[in-house]
């Protein structure tokens, strides 16, 4: 990893930060599902309302997700940067934690305010 990587990938986690600051207090909302996306595929979607370890396969091997009390924590990866699995724990919907060399996305989903595109979610709307 470069300088330029480093400053890129600061620049991201300060940009997420303010994201957070600026609309974490209206926006929070406990997720029910982390889905996990590998390369841009989904590749599973866990409920958060069950405990447990689930091993991912990244581009650079297996990873480790843990779900507790609600929250996801990448647990084990085996990047050399490490940035995901000292993210802090995630439970709130449309926050990520995501494995730069690994190709690895978690993502909370399932919020009743808003889904990660921004786009509020329409729920029971019948013609
Ligand atoms: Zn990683």
């Amino acid at each position: 990893m470069n300088r330029n990587d480093k400053l890129l990938i600061a620049g991201m986690l300060l940009a997420s930060a303010l994201f957070f600051a600026f609309f974490g207090t209206w926006s929070r909302e406990t997720g029910s599902t982390a889905v996990i996306i590998v390369d841009g595929e989904t590749m599973d979607t866990v409920p958060l309302t069950k405990d447990g370890d689930y091993s991912v396969e990244g581009l650079l091997g297996e990873s480790i997700i843990r779900i507790r009390d609600g929250a996801v924590t990448m647990e084990q990866a085996p990047c050399p940067d490490q940035i995901c699995v000292k993210h802090s724990r995630i439970r709130y919907s449309g926050e990520q934690i995501v494995c730069l060399p690994g190709r690895i996305i978690i993502e909370i989903q399932g919020g009743t305010q808003t889904q990660t595109n921004g786009e509020p979610v329409i729920d029971g709307v019948a013609k």
